[in-house]
């Protein structure tokens, strides 16, 4: 047991100040899904936890809005996914919630905690005696020549090939979300995309968020795309665990054409994967199960892969190529 010291903010602001004087060694904590595992595996060791529950300022979420989506980074998933209108307009962003994790664990864990959760490669989580350059700069990557089979396609580098392992990330970049965080220096905006950084020489810097940065709220611009949307994703077994591979899709179709299309995927990238190709290979032209299957390999066309997880290859497009097949039911449905 590494003793911490527990402060509990009743402002953002607060919080921000808290963790600032307490150094990089600080944490927030907020439903804990993840700072507690890793605390326990002690792969985290915080100096100072700052508990951000009860920002009430960060709890709410609104999707009546004309312009835009707007969702506290406090908001539970389980609540978020529960929403009727969410699930009628942006069907994807709903079902993303509900593919992660279990009932329980959505009922505790938040949205912006979501979106910062680390990767699950079992080197990283097993500590000593594993090299893992993300847990320890410069020790080697002890997945390079072991198990691999889960490990990225894209993204990845010499140093770091770890799987950015969330859900509600990748149906997020179909929708050009943005995250509002607030610093010392005050408050900026970070397109979703650019949130997640991918390894380089520097696994173990995962984000673009200063280690005192908060984040406050996710925005996403309403559009017409989302209702025949949707998140389809591929695992070892059926609940309780991540993607092997999975897709978000939004799309707009005219007769049978594609009039706009954007297809992200997960569990084979190193950060969310926007597949531009993907989407380029379907734009103008008839929305067909050849199509689709065309598009789900232009998602993962050239990407490098080991002897254990080239399989991903294969099955990525095919989720892809299904996942668009349940967007287009759901476009000639509306
Ligand atoms: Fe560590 Fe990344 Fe290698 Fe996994 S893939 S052992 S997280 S460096």
């Amino acid at each position: 047991m590494h003793p911490f010291t527990y402060v509990k903010a009743t402002s953002a602001a607060e919080a921000v100040r808290a963790i600032t004087a307490a150094g990089s060694g600080a944490r927030f904590l907020a439903g804990g899904t993840t700072l507690y595992d890793l605390m326990k595996l002690n792969v985290e060791t915080p100096s100072v936890v700052v508990d951000i529950n009860s920002l009430a300022e960060l709890s709410n979420f609104d999707t009546s809005g004309s312009e835009e989506l707007i969702f506290g980074a406090l908001c539970r998933m389980s609540d978020v996914a529960a929403d009727a209108r969410l699930m009628r307009d942006y069907p994807a962003l709903s079902e993303s919630l509900l593919a992660a994790a279990s009932q329980q664990l959505r009922n505790m864990a938040s949205l912006g905690g979501n979106l910062l959760q680390r990767t699950r490669c079992a080197y990283f989580r097993g500590g000593e005696p594993f090299a893992c350059n993300k847990r320890k700069p410069g020790s080697g990557c002890s997945a390079r020549e072991g198990i691999n089979r889960g490990h990225a396609l894209l993204g990845a580098s010499e140093d770091c090939m770890a799987v950015y392992p969330g859900d509600w990330a990748t149906a997020l970049a179909v929708f050009d979300a943005m995250v509002d965080v607030l610093g010392p220096k005050g408050q900026r905006t970070i397109p979703l995309q650019q949130l997640h950084r991918e390894p380089g020489a520097a696994a173990n810097i995962e984000t673009n968020l200063d280690y005192n940065e908060l984040i406050l709220r996710i925005r996403a611009p309403v559009t017409p795309l989302g209702r025949a949307s949707t998140y389809f994703k591929i695992r070892d077994r059926e609940s309780f665990a991540f993607a092997l591979a999975s897709a978000a899709v939004a799309l707009q179709m005219d007769g049978d054409i594609v009039r706009d299309v954007r297809i992200a995927i997960g569990g084979v990238a190193t950060r969310p994967w926007r597949a531009r190709g993907a989407e380029q290979a379907l734009l103008g032209r008839p929305l067909t199960e050849r199509t689709a299957r065309a598009s789900g390999d232009a998602a993962l066309q050239g990407a490098p892969a080991t002897v254990d997880n080239r399989f991903r290859i294969e099955l990525c497009a095919r989720t892809v190529a299904e996942t668009l097949m349940i967007a287009k039911r759901r476009a000639l449905a509306r």
